[in-house]
Formats: C-alpha cells, structure tokens, sequence
C-alpha cells in the first residue's frame, strides 16, 4: 500500500497504517537487536539491549492487543525508514574494527532507532485518543514510555564512558599514524640519498 493512496481515505484508515508500520518496524527491530547484543562489547551497553530486546517483545505483544480491540488482525506493512536505519546500522558497524568505537557507533545507531519510534508512538498515541480509542492509547502509550526510557539510558551511557573511551582510542592510532608517516617520509629521504633534518 502506498502513501496517501487512495487506499487511505480518513484518519482512521491514517492511524491503521501507522500502526501496522510500528508494527512491522517492532519486528525488524526485534531481529538485528540480538546482533547489536552479540556486537557490544561493553557490559552495561549489551544488558541494556538485552533488556531492549525482552521490551520489544513485549511491545508487539501490546500492539497484538491494541490490533484485537481494533477488531483486526495484527499485520505489518513494510517500514522503509526502519529498514534503512537499520541498513545503515550494519553497514557502518561493517566498517569499524575498534571495539571502543563500534559501541559508539551500535548507541547511535540504537538511538536512531528509539527516535522514529519516538515519533511514530507520539503520533499514534494522539491519533487513537482523537479516534476515541482510548484503550488502544494507553497500549501504545506504554511503548512511547519505554522508547523514551531506552533512549534516555542510551545517552546516559554514551554520555558517561563510552563515547569518551571511544574518544580515548582515537588518540593511540592518530600518534602512530604520524610516527609511521614521519618514518615512511625518512625512508623516502634515505632512499634518495637526502639525509635526515
Ligand atoms: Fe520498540
Ligand atoms: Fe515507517
Ligand atoms: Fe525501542
């Protein structure tokens, strides 16, 4: 079903799309949380996901209920934001071999991914309460509560180590790059027999 097709013809039809995209976006994420898992390398950043993962499962439980009182069935319909941020995620913990670095790199890409859910439960949360679902408000509601949750653990611990022991990484391989540039310049000198300054 494409965007505005005529397929969505009033806010009821609007709110049911968006919420088979959370859905459908839930389980992509409850897939690739289990490599960002086995991925981190910190203790309290692979809790954290863990922790996240039992959330998202318990997430789409609640959106099979909010589905139930909607008196349809749960259904997903492709999410291409969720599949591109994730996309995205694994193609640059792809290309970062420090450990220290690639735990920056899995929280900012976990945070990207609590921000679309951020924004999708917020409006969800607003479109089922102007729909009078006040039910299904408070199921997704619970969600909205729970990204939020994780985003702002996320941060505290970016915030608080990793990003600064990924900062501290960065200064041992700069220093030796330039050792090993100011040697290959030496040996470039020596080899075309111009001694040393
Ligand atoms: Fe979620
Ligand atoms: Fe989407
Ligand atoms: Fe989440």
């Amino acid at each position: 079903m494409g965007w505005f097709s005529s397929d969505i013809e009033n806010v009821d039809d609007l709110f049911r799309h968006s919420l088979q995209d959370i859905y459908y976006a839930e389980q992509q994420i409850e897939k690739s949380l289990p490599d960002m898992i086995e991925k981190a390398s910190d203790a309290e950043l692979k809790k954290g996901f863990r922790m996240h993962l039992k959330q998202t499962k318990q997430q789409i439980k609640r959106l099979d209920q909010a589905f139930k009182k909607l008196k349809s069935k749960p259904k997903g319909t492709k999410c291409p934001a969720i599949d591109g941020i994730i996309d995205e995620a694994n193609e640059i913990a792809g290309e970062v071999a420090d450990k220290m670095v690639l735990n920056a790199a899995l929280i900012a890409a976990a945070q990207a991914i609590e921000h679309y859910e951020i924004t999708r439960y917020c409006t969800l949360v607003a479109w089922a309460k102007l729909l009078g679902l006040n039910d299904v408000a408070k199921l997704l509601a619970a969600n909205l509560r729970e990204e939020k949750a994780t985003d702002k653990k996320l941060n505290g611990i970016a915030k608080r180590k990793i990003n600064r022991k990924a900062l501290a990484r960065q200064q041992k391989p700069m220093r030796s790059s330039r050792n090993e540039q100011m040697e290959a310049d030496a040996a470039l000198l020596a080899a075309a027999g111009i001694p040393p300054v």
